[in-house]
């Protein structure tokens, strides 16, 4: 999906970015929007001046400095399938896509895309982290890719390139960009190298066409895993969240039939699966946003501060999905999440 060009009318900038790098890209980028200078983007991003839904439906972006937390732990709510040293950042806050499911509607106050442009900051501190991690004996596990799709940024800014080439000199990170993106061929230049994961989410078409409003088709994200697999690169499947509809076995079954006619499961380095599950406080937040959204006020049940399917149902989908990939995969290669 080619990005337009008037994707955002208004850009705004903080005084402290306005000569880095990133902004002056950016600005290329988008020759026709406002351009607005700010001195925080959190007066802006941390009270927004308009309903949610009303500025989801016409984003800006705003360029900004990160001053600190260039990495944070990772949370309970994320997959770091067995690695101890488990970090992410957040380069960019927000997403250009809209799923319906999505947590970022209740994690932020605003939908704005926030873009930090200090990316040699992130790289120096990531640095540190990498020589002072606790488990020497493994890599630093990054999640490039968190409260946001960083690839789906690409043709606005290669941060994906930029960290690839940052990983390639640092044998002792582990990265992955999970994604629903298919800006993948940006990328097909640089040769694969092992340190890097590209994780992408897959759903059934018709989840996709409900439900991830603005992402690429699955099969258009299908072309894309193809592609990176005959490069080399390692790829992951998410299939996740898994959602509830009618027939759903029947449609999910289809679906891993239609995705491993089309690619070899041998060149899947690994599978994860998992229902629905958002922080009861990002839930409560994100139905005050979009009260549009009908898969947000869905009866779901919170357990450990987790609103999801009950503990029964949950059971029954990862199960019953787990046994069907078992076909493809050995059972060390299918997380349930
Ligand atoms: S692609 Fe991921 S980060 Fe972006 S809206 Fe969808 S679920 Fe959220």
């Amino acid at each position: 999906m080619k990005l337009s060009r008037n994707r955002f009318r208004n850009i705004y900038i903080e005084y402290a970015c306005e000569s880095d790098a990133v902004t002056q890209h950016i600005l290329k980028v988008f020759p026709h929007s406002e351009i607005i200078y700010i001195n925080r983007y959190k007066e802006l991003f941390s009270t927004p001046k308009h309903a949610y839904s009303l500025q989801k439906a016409s984003t800006s972006l705003i360029l900004a400095r990160k001053t600190n937390n260039f990495l944070y732990s990772g949370s309970q709510f994320a997959q770091s399938t067995g690695f101890k040293n488990f970090f992410y950042n957040t380069i960019l806050l927000n997403c250009i896509y809209d799923c319906h499911y999505c947590y970022l509607q209740g994690l932020f106050p605003s939908p704005n895309l926030v873009c930090f442009t200090n990316l040699e900051d992130f790289f120096s501190n990531t640095s540190t982290a990498i020589s002072q991690r606790n488990n020497q004996g493994e890599p630093l596990f990054l999640s490039l890719s968190y409260d946001t799709d960083i690839l789906a940024f690409e043709s606005i800014f290669p941060f994906a390139r930029r960290w690839i080439e940052y990983c390639s000199n640092n044998n002792n990170l582990l990265v992955e960009i999970r994604t629903k993106s298919t800006n993948f061929k940006t990328l097909s230049d640089i040769p694969s190298i092992p340190n890097v994961i590209f994780s992408w989410s897959l759903s059934p078409e018709i989840i996709a066409q409900n439900f991830e409003i603005g992402a690429p088709s699955p099969k258009s994200r299908l072309a894309s895993i193809k592609q990176a697999i005959r490069m080399g690169w390692k790829v992951r499947l998410c299939f996740d969240p898994v959602i509830l509809i009618k027939s759903w076995r029947e449609i999910y079954l289809d679906y891993f039939k239609t995705v491993f006619q089309e690619i070899n499961p041998m060149n899947i380095h690994d599978v994860t699966l998992g229902s629905f599950r958002m922080s009861s406080q990002h839930l409560k937040q994100a139905r005050k946003h979009r009260p549009e959204l009908g898969i947000l006020h869905r009866d779901w049940k919170v357990n450990n501060g987790i609103a999801s399917y009950g503990k029964e149902k949950r059971e029954e989908i990862s199960s019953f999905l787990r046994n069907e990939l078992l076909q493809w995969f050995r059972p060390p290669q299918v997380s349930v999440w």
